[in-house]
């Protein structure tokens, strides 16, 4: 307990302290809601505002201004609406939207104002980006050079995304969009990739899904959960992508890797329009307005490779888009196409006659991945894509039946066991050397006498059976290191004798 002051005593001290005390007037703008409606709040009585600011409200909501009219301006809210109500008074923070970023955020599950969804502690404390930041220039960047293995055989060997690429999985409803991209981010659980995975508009079903399976699979804890659910506020889902690149370019600009999917910039392009249009900007194509190709460029644009003086850090985006009815014209698949470097195209199609993926091989194309795909992988998969697109343009023909060609018969014979090969059930993926080791036997004509039934089995015997045969293979190609012609014969060898294991009785020799 203090002693009570004498009341002169007390007057003295506050008087030292006002005197010292430096007064200055200081002007703050006050603006006022005066329409709220749709998580859009249109607020009179502040003419400095700038495009993005963020913005307080009296009742402690925030929200971002978008649309700047000459008395009024649109804010999007971040928050539900609630308490909120017109009358209320707003001022402008001066900022712009920051999110923390750092190593305190992996293995945490964020909403898109780096707010935690987790149990987990709050992670304002450390350092904070804005959301919104410049792309490298062409100067900052280098060449496309190394691989990110996905572990998915159709994708490495066929598509090979190298780190620093913006690769899109675009296919129609339920084609396996969300399945590939968890694919490769448990597959970065044996490499140095942190990765975000950011959901846009999802259910919450579906991302509890996905973050279980991380949790099972992959390395949770060098991953980030960027979550604008579909019942979030449209603010908060239209920045989640956004908030994503800025926690994954903070790894990047430290010179580590990172790789960030985007769940799916389709819906994304849909809560912009739905902003756009409560904000009474003019719609143009599919009503969307017209800035929404200069939104995902922007945002795209930010997945680079830096340069050796920058400290040579990469971030690879794998944004997802949906299409209708495999409509890859339409506005925002085309847009998305056009900005990325690579697409692989799911087809519903191949997805109900059982192939998973469901990859359509003619229609995908990786730009740039296959400079960086690894020495040995290209050694022994370039014949494959041509083997494969032959094989399914002679399908078509002998469908009608009368070919008894042995040419045409052996080569049905062999694209039959590489679509055996690269039908492959999710969370099995497949090493450098596994893959190798298979398109070598491939190669070398090991599986055509093979029934096409076996080989899933035989795939999923392999890892275990080069662990014990050829752990020297193992460490050598998973170091990048060259397939000399000896390692390949020894390869394809292992895979004869696990085949034979598999089936005694087989006559291949
Ligand atoms: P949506 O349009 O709803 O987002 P999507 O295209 O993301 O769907 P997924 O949810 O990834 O598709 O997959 C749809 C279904 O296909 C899931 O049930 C999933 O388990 C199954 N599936 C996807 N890939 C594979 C695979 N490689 N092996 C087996 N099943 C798979
Ligand atoms: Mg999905």
């Amino acid at each position: 307990m203090t002693e009570p002051q004498p009341l002169s005593r007390w007057l003295d001290t506050s008087r030292a302290r006002l005197d010292r005390t430096e007064l200055s007037p200081e002007a703050e703008a006050i603006g006022r809601v005066v329409h709220l409606a749709d998580g859009i709040a249109r607020i009179s009585g502040l003419p400095d505002v700038a495009l993005g600011a963020l913005l307080r409200f009296e009742t402690g909501h925030y929200g971002f201004a978008q649309a700047l009219d000459r008395d009024t301006l649109d804010a999007v809210m971040l928050d539900e609406t609630g308490t909120l109500s017109v009358g209320g008074r707003v001022t402008d923070t001066g900022e712009v939207l920051n999110v923390p970023v750092g190593d305190a955020l992996l293995g945490r599950v964020v909403d898109p104002l780096g707010r935690p969804l987790d149990d987990g502690p709050a992670l304002h404390s450390g350092a904070t980006l804005p959301v919104e930041r410049p792309a490298p220039s062409i100067i900052d960047r280098a060449k496309v050079s190394e691989p990110v293995e996905t572990g998915v055989l159709a994708v490495d060997s066929l598509f090979a995304l190298g780190r620093g690429q913006r690769e899109l999985i675009v296919g129609d409803r339920a084609t396996g969009k969300t399945s590939l991209a968890v694919d490769a981010i448990i597959n970065q659980k044996n490499s140095d990739v942190i990765c975000v995975y950011v959901a846009v508009g999802q259910r919450t079903t579906a991302v509890d899904r996905v973050i279980a399976a991380i949790r099972q699979h992959g390395a949770p804890e060098r991953c980030i959960f960027v979550v604008g659910n579909a019942s979030a506020p449209p603010g908060l889902q239209w920045l989640a992508p956004f908030t994503g690149m800025t926690m994954a370019e903070h790894f990047r600009d430290k010179g580590q890797h990172a790789l960030i999917v985007i769940d799916d910039l389709t819906r994304h392009a849909a809560t912009h329009r739905e902003l756009a249009l409560l904000t009474r900007e003019p719609p143009g194509r599919e009503a969307y307005p017209g800035d929404v190709f200069y939104l995902h460029a922007r945002l795209l644009e930010r997945a680079a490779k830096l340069s050796p003086e920058l400290g040579g850090g990469s971030l690879t985006a794998l944004p997802i888009a949906e299409t209708n009815a495999g409509n890859l014209s339409a506005y925002i698949p085309t847009n998305l196409i056009s900005i990325t470097d690579g697409q692989i195209v799911l087809s519903t199609h191949l997805f109900a006659a059982g192939q998973r993926p469901a990859v359509d091989v003619g229609l995908s194309v990786s730009r740039v991945g296959g400079k960086a795909q690894s020495p040995a992988l290209r050694a022994v998969s370039g014949r494959v894509r041509l083997d494969y697109a032959q094989f399914q343009e002679l399908e078509m023909f002998t469908r009608f039946g009368g070919i008894s060609n042995p040419r045409v018969m052996d080569q049905i014979a062999r694209g039959e066991r590489i679509r055996a090969l690269l039908t492959q059930p999710r969370y099995a993926n497949l090493r450098g050397v596994e893959q190798v080791a298979l398109l070598s036997a491939l190669g070398d004509g090991i599986f055509d006498a093979l029934p096409v039934s076996s080989l899933s089995e035989l795939r999923r015997r392999l890892p275990p059976w080069l662990d014990t045969h050829a752990s020297y293979a193992v460490t050598a190609l998973g170091g990048g290191g060259e397939l000399t012609p000896d390692l390949r014969a020894r390869l394809s060898e292992l895979v004869r004798d696990l085949a034979r294991e598999i089936l005694p009785e087989d006559p291949a020799k």
